[in-house]
């Protein structure tokens, strides 16, 4: 077992009687960059705030390098909280802005400014010590956002949406920064976001949350190839992978895996990208489909496909070698590329 910087066990909250967080169990490793991937309202930025200790938990423990710190106040805590809005102060410097989190904790003025200076110089922002927060970009704030994270040297970096304010240019530089900065320090960080590709870009580990719960923790490899479930399978991957009855008219080519037929009710899924699209009068594999519509983005299109038994698929295919809208194709996708999932639980079948 890895040395445990961070763990929930069986942690669950609510707001008032509503229910928020559903016994979560989540270990994150010293060190380890873990990304809390889901869509908005699944109790994201929950999780980051219990362990800050900003909403007490109606159950479970929560342990920060081995010590419980289910009942500390939060600044017994050790950890520090990025938010998506920066917070920063508009009436002081940056530098007072960082050393602000040190002074209130009794750090001798000048051992906080010379930790300010350092945190600053770690992230990029040491040019930009004596401005006030009114007179930085969107990407210079969150940098005095991450360096005043960053002097308080905690046991826990907590990031909720720390990028989501940021254009997309700047966003996927961030992204990048961010990935480095953990390397280089070594850091224990819990990153929040509801976005895929940054989950995707930036972690050790995703855990795929959905309402109040955990529905899959793994690499970003492992949620990609083998999503524990239909929702992680289409919350991950854009367009979302396409799901179909598995009784229906499409038939994948190849081997089906042993057992499928009296597993109850089942769907099956595959990426755009699995998808090959042939001449409608093609081999006897797959389907008849029309092409209702096409996004070209750059090298790949988007296919959007009406299948002869009235299912929309999409598929992903190189813009230069598309179908034309209207036209009647057959898509063939092979077993190897297909995920199979119960169609009432949503789980994957087999289980892997
Ligand atoms: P996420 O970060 O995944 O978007 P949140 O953790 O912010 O989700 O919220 C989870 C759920 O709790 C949502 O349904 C939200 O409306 C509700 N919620 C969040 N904060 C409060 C609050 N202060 N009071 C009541 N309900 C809240």
């Amino acid at each position: 077992m890895k040395d445990p910087g961070l763990t929930l066990d069986d942690v669950s909250a609510a707001y008032g009687k509503t229910p928020v967080l559903r016994g979560i169990d989540l270990a994150v490793d010293r060190g380890e960059l873990l990304v809390v991937l889901g869509p908005s309202g699944a109790g994201k930025s929950t999780v980051l705030r219990v362990v800050a200790g900003l909403e007490p938990v109606t159950a479970g423990r929560i342990h920060i390098a081995g010590r419980d710190v289910t009942a500390d106040r939060p600044g017994r805590r050790n950890v520090s909280m990025v938010f998506q809005s920066y917070a920063l102060f508009p009436h002081l410097t940056v530098a007072d802005n960082i050393a602000f989190g040190l002074e209130v904790r009794d750090t001798p003025r000048a051992v906080a400014r010379e930790r300010a200076r350092a945190a600053a110089e770690t992230v990029g922002c040491a040019a930009l010590l004596d401005r006030r927060p009114g007179q930085l970009s969107g990407g210079e704030r969150q940098r005095v956002a991450l360096a005043r994270a960053l002097a308080r040297e905690p046991e826990v970096f907590l990031l909720d949406e720390p990028l989501s304010n940021l254009d997309l240019a700047l966003r996927t530089e961030m992204r990048t920064e961010l990935r480095a900065l953990h390397d280089r320090l070594g850091a224990t960080m819990v990153h929040v976001t509801h976005d895929q590709t940054e989950a995707l870009v930036l972690a050790d580990r995703i855990a795929v949350l959905r309402d109040g719960r955990i529905e899959q923790v793994g690499t970003p490899d492992a949620i990609w190839r083998t999503p524990a479930s239909a929702f992680v399978a289409r919350f991950v991957g854009s367009p979302a992978m396409n799901l179909l009855p598995a009784a229906g008219p499409f038939a994948p080519s190849g081997t089906a895996p042993p057992g499928l037929a009296g597993a109850g009710e089942l769907q099956i899924g595959f990426r755009p990208g699995a998808v090959t699209l042939g001449p409608a009068d093609g081999a006897a594999d797959g389907v008849a489909a029309v092409v209702d519509r096409l996004e070209v983005v750059g090298e790949d299109a988007y296919a959007y496909l009406t299948t002869d038994g009235g299912q929309p698929v999409v598929v992903r295919v190189p813009a230069d070698r598309r179908p034309a809208r209207g036209a009647a194709v057959r898509a063939t996708v092979r077993w190897a590329d297909v995920h199979v999932f119960h169609a009432g639980s949503g789980l994957r079948y087999p289980p892997s």
